[in-house]
């Protein structure tokens, strides 16, 4: 199935055919001619699927004649500014030989720069939902909005911009069209798809939570001491030309790069203490090769996009298990081969079995010859392990209890009681 059969018009065909775009992907396949029918889409689709290019390229076909008075007619809503440059990119690159207008607007840049651009007449806005809604109460109409879209939902609604996108959603039209793009099918993602969608397709290309997949998995068992050692020896011996290298935490991020440094390497670091400008100029200069590895928290796990990057390794795994999915998502991109390595210490085999739970298949583990872990750690520290992982089950199952505890007014007389005393304690 070509991109021609799928309905695609001539200036976006040649666009595409210059980035090298042969074939459609499962999901383009699936949600261009829903999205030309102008039908409502639930689609749960990863990054490295080519979903932005599902919504982007017949959302362009439809708004292609231009209106005169008109304002902004669609606007793509996306969770973090690197995700919405990476949008605004590509949009730009399908659209070179049509004359609709795109525009970004994301914090950190001028506001009021953004406010004349928007009064040159936009057709489509990719926006965070936080800027969005600053341009909304400085008099932004969303009237004419033909096209809604929520890339990356769950993203959005993990970084708590629910009431934010509650806000907004009430502006449109009533007539409009809503494109919903999620990695995952959370409880959370399908409470709002009701809200906002109006008799949607659904489109599943990925089974739930389950990882893209040509990326080969694997787990390195290692001491916890050794795993640096063993990631720069990873890194010269298989001669990765770039990697993309995940730490839990910003301490242990920037603690790493330093370490990858005085092997030698060239390593960029973004985490969430970094400057969003910083964190921008990191990534371009990686693209453009100027590090080879880049160690990054899982603020970066989303929005980022590399090219063909071929390693993704877990220094750490993460803590958020759903996490692991969109970290090796980097790799293995629209069906290329990659592969996601994670160093895992004994620590984290609770971690690990959670992770395989969820993408509902086993990582093949295996060690490295030098660094296998030392047996008198493991004796010594198994039944920490043990107290741990129980620790774990007993406090998802507290929580779980205590879920949703009922308000009533003798709870809430008690609960102000105690903030008095802890008050006056502290
Ligand atoms: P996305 O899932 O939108 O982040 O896209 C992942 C990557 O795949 C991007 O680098 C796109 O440029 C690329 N891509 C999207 N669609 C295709 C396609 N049909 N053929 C080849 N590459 C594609």
């Amino acid at each position: 199935m070509s991109f021609e059969k799928l309905g695609v018009f001539k200036p976006l065909l040649d666009a595409i055919e210059t980035l090298g775009y042969s074939e459609p992907t499962i999901i383009q396949k699936r949600a261009i001619p829903l999205v030309l029918q102008k039908k409502d889409i639930f689609a749960t689709a990863q990054t490295g699927t080519g979903k932005t290019a599902a919504f982007a390229l017949p959302i362009l076909q439809r708004l292609r004649k231009p209106v005169e008075g008109k304002g902004v007619r669609a606007v793509i809503l996306s969770p973090t500014r690197e995700l919405s440059i990476q949008i605004h990119e590509d949009i730009a690159n399908y659209s070179k030989n049509m004359s609709v207008k795109t525009d970004i607007l994301i914090g950190g840049k001028d506001l009021e720069k953004q406010r004349q651009r928007l009064k040159s007449g936009i057709d489509i806005v990719i926006a965070t939902p936080g800027r969005l809604l600053e341009h909304i109460e400085n008099g932004l109409s969303l009237n004419d909005v033909e096209v809604f879209v929520l890339d990356e939902a769950d993203r959005m609604l993990d970084m708590g911009f629910t009431k934010d996108i509650r806000k907004i959603h009430p502006l449109l039209p009533k007539r409009h069209q809503t494109l919903l793009f999620s990695a995952t099918f959370s409880d959370k993602v399908r409470k709002l798809s009701k809200l906002i969608l109006t008799k949607p397709a659904f489109i599943e290309t990925a089974k739930k939570n389950t990882t893209v997949e040509t990326i080969n998995q694997v787990v390195y068992q290692v001491d916890t001491a050794r795993k640096a050692e063993l990631l720069a020896y990873l890194i010269g011996s298989r001669n990765f030309p770039q990697v993309l290298v995940f730490t839990r935490t910003k301490v242990s991020a920037d603690e790493l790069s330093e370490e990858l440094k005085k092997d030698g390497l060239k390593v960029g670091v973004i985490h969430g203490d970094k400057t969003k400008a910083n964190r921008l100029k990191t990534l371009t200069q990686f693209k453009e090769g100027k590090f080879r590895v880049l160690v990054a928290t899982d603020i970066a796990s989303r929005g980022l996009d590399i090219e063909e990057l071929p390693y993704v390794i877990n220094y750490e795994l993460p803590s958020i298990p759903e996490d692991y999915v969109h970290r090796v998502g980097r790799t293995g991109r629209a069906g290329r081969e990659g592969e996601a390595i994670s160093l895992i210490d004994i620590y984290e085999k609770y971690d690990i079995k959670e992770i395989e739970k969820l993408i509902g298949q086993k990582i093949p583990k295996e060690t490295v010859e030098g660094f296998e872990p030392d047996p008198n750690i493991r004796r010594k520290d198994i039944e920490d392990i043990k107290l741990k992982s129980e620790h774990k089950k007993q406090e998802k199952k507290f929580v779980k209890k205590k879920a949703a505890p009922k308000v009533t007014a003798k709870s809430l007389k008690s609960a102000k009681k105690k903030r008095k005393t802890t008050k006056r304690d502290g």
